[in-house]
């Protein structure tokens, strides 16, 4: 197209084509003195791709990035100058659209190449706009590949065939997909391309003829049944012969060449006309498509069904209304046509879903290679549309098996899948699915493993995912095994078992220091390597010495924590071997003045002015002191702590008393449903003034409203 052609056309249908215009020459004067490989300045190719979106009827914005899409990469064109002169959003676009570290990477084409899809791809979720643009430049770089050598002829091709291609049938831009498919076999199968495009062309004269009959049948048929509508008739694009034909049954016995499309107003009109067509000639059996009660993921809806002229001639009639053509044509960008320019989001939405999976489940790729060859694997494969038995629609690839099946539904589904019922029918969990079929899968009632075999099984890239995944954290209670194992091993050769050495208290000093969530992330970091086994066996041993060092303290004392519980330091009448508690109601220390009663074997010790001891007889009244009042003597006291439910409160709590030099003897902690907690704490104290004193640091840590002894 000449450069006047193209401004008028632009001026014919666009309000902002003064803009457009100021890009186009914009990007003339970039481009200047640059040559594609045909000889041809290069702005041509801007100016292609912009006409292509024209053809698609995309909005200006779009336009003008075509016109803009290669003046970063190729030219001395900056960010700053494309924001100044067409706004954020067309930086924005272009930035999407251009090769991601051209310096660093030249030289390495293809790494280059991958990193750019997988860039793109990965912005395609926030904006679809970059993939139409890069359809139409990979379509207009298709459409000049005879400039290139034969070598990258093919790789262009294959790679066209193996990402853009399947691409477009996502997004579901017809119009692009099946001219880029039919280059791609050109370039790629010329031999087969030439054999049958001479065989159309052999057949052309007579089913030219059998076209324009057909159609006029149609239109009658129409007219009949009171029916507004349109037929085409064409012939079948060659690379879909190709797909559909020779592949399965060599090139002689291709005949099934022609189509016609028969466009309706409503879809009640749509299965009228396809039950007067079977009326009129006789279907294929199992020809029959119905993709607007089950639309592809796409969008498209059609209905589709083969019938046979009188003289056996297949051919193919798609019965749609004329807004689902639409759709066909241009995708989704048929929604920003009319929609006046605001997509209409939901439906957009959905349509990107599918998309933004398959990115979605290679995200964690990070290798632009693996990445790549994922995303073919997962755009390579024609699709099949299975069902739940809830007629939940599973879209899976050709080939895909029950087991992709479960994992397309969940992770668990997958893991404990055992067995499924195709139709009804029991199958092996390795029989191909069909388009159509109803899928049921049986689980396990006890939780079971994947096997390893359905690696070499699964089609889709998710259930291998998945499968893999579920490996990985086996692999991680493996280590918490192993883990677990080498700390025991390395306790016993320091003569401990291992419970002596890690208790609830020194895994809470481990956790402080490591940062485990639970005892198993200790054990998986041993198993893994991460800590060797003797790091935490020296810690604890190191803390152990620690208690005893302060546990032979206090047995220089004379007491221990469990004499003082049954003994309390308490004389009785001269006796000390007597068992004596220590009323919980009054809790005395010593120095308070004391009275015994005798309790079944035992004798409880209250402080006098205890309101319980009041009622009590007086011959159950004991005579008590305290052993050593004036001496040193711990003794332990317990004390209720309210508080607000904070994290790290027990934290300060021990903190605090470790550092005042006081041995907790126990602590126990509840936490209530209103996120308050409470915590009993004992503790062995030496004089009374202590109690006071702790009870005042206590109260001033942050989080807690009372202690009460
Ligand atoms: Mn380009």
């Amino acid at each position: 197209m000449k450069e006047q052609e193209f401004l008028q056309r632009i001026h014919q249908k666009y309000e902002d084509a003064d803009l457009i215009e100021k890009a186009y020459f914009f990007a003339k004067e970039k481009h200047a003195g640059q040559k594609r490989d045909s000889g041809e300045p290069y702005i041509i190719h801007p100016m292609a791709v912009a006409n292509i979106l024209i053809d698609l009827k995309m909005d200006a914005t779009i336009i003008i990035t075509a016109l803009l899409h290669d003046t970063i990469e190729d030219t001395k064109t900056t960010y700053k100058e494309i924001k100044e002169l067409f706004g954020k959003e067309v930086e924005m676009l272009v930035k999407g659209l251009t090769k991601v570290g051209i310096v660093k990477l030249r030289g390495h084409e293809e790494e280059q190449q991958k990193a750019t899809l997988r860039r793109m791809l990965l912005t395609m979720g926030k904006d679809v706009r970059v993939v139409i643009i890069k359809l139409a430049d990979r379509l207009h770089n298709m459409r000049t590949l005879n400039y290139k050598s034969r070598e990258k002829q093919i790789k262009i091709a294959k790679e066209t065939k193996e990402i853009f291609v399947p691409l477009c049938e996502r997004i579901g831009v017809c119009s692009i997909r099946a001219e880029m498919d039919d280059l791609c076999l050109y370039y790629l199968h010329p031999e087969e391309y030439k054999k049958l495009e001479a065989e159309i062309e052999r057949k052309f004269e007579k089913r030219q003829i059998q076209i324009k009959r057909i159609t006029h049948e149609l239109e009658a048929l129409l007219k009949k049944l009171h029916i507004q509508g349109e037929v085409n008739g064409r012939f079948k694009h060659i690379s879909s012969i190709y797909r559909k034909q020779v592949k399965k049954e060599g090139i002689e016995k291709i005949y099934d060449i022609i189509g016609l499309r028969i466009m309706v107003q409503t879809v009640p009109e749509c299965y009228s006309v396809l039950g007067a067509v079977h009326n009129h000639w006789k279907p294929l059996s199992g020809r029959i498509k119905d993709y607007i009660a089950n639309p592809k993921p796409n969008g498209y809806q059609s209905l589709h069904t083969t019938c046979l002229l009188e003289d056996g001639t297949p051919f193919e009639v798609q019965i749609r209304t004329f807004d689902m053509h639409k759709i066909c044509e241009y995708g989704l960008a048929a929604h920003w046509r009319y929609k006046g320019g605001s997509a209409d989001a939901l439906n957009l939405e959905s349509k990107l879903d599918t998309i933004k999976q398959i990115v979605e489940n290679n995200k964690n790729t990070k290798n632009p290679d693996a990445f790549i060859k994922n995303l073919q694997f997962d755009l390579s494969v024609d699709r099949i549309w299975t069902f739940t038995p809830n007629r939940k629609v599973i879209e899976l690839k050709e080939q895909s098996t029950p087991i992709d099946f479960a994992y397309a539904i969940h992770s668990d589904l997958g893991h404990n899948c055992m067995g499924a019922k195709v139709n009804g029918k029991l199958v092996p969990l390795t029989t191909p699915l069909q388009s159509g079929d109803m899928v049921e899968i049986i689980t396990s009632p006890q939780p079971k493993a994947p096997s390893r075999d359905w690696l070499n099984i699964v089609k889709t890239s998710q259930a291998r995912n998945r499968i893999r995944s579920y490996f990985r954290n086996m692999m991680k209670d493996e280590n918490i095994k192993t883990g677990k194992t080498m700390l025991e091993a390395e306790a016993k050769n320091k003569g401990l078992p291992l419970n002596s050495l890690l208790t609830e208290e020194t895994f809470a000093l481990l956790q402080k220091t490591y940062n485990f969530a639970n005892i198993d992330e200790l054990y998986a970091s041993i198993g893994a390597g991460s800590l060797t086994s003797h790091q935490i066996i020296q810690r604890l041993l190191a803390e152990k010495r620690n208690q005893e060092k302060q546990e032979k303290k206090m047995a220089q004392t004379g007491v221990t924590p469990n004499q003082l519980q049954s003994v309390g330091g308490v004389l009785v009448c001269g006796e000390a071997n007597i068992p004596v508690k220590l009323a919980k109601c009054c809790s005395p220390v010593p120095g308070d003045e004391i009275v015994g009663y005798s309790v079944g074997r035992g004798i409880t010790i209250h402080r006098v002015d205890c309101k319980n001891c009041k009622n009590i007889a007086p011959e159950r009244k004991l005579n008590v002191c305290w052993a050593n009042a004036n001496t040193e003597t711990s003794f332990e006291a317990q004390l209720h702590i309210y508080a607000q439910n904070i994290t790290g409160l027990m934290n300060k709590i021990t903190t605090l008393i470790s550092m005042a030099n006081i041995p907790i003897v126990q602590i126990q902690a509840k936490t209530n449903p209103n996120q308050t907690a409470y915590i009993k704490l004992s503790v062995m104290l030496k004089q009374r003034e202590q109690i006071r004193e702790l009870i005042n640091k206590l109260s001033q840590i942050e989080g807690i409203i009372e202690v009460k002894r």
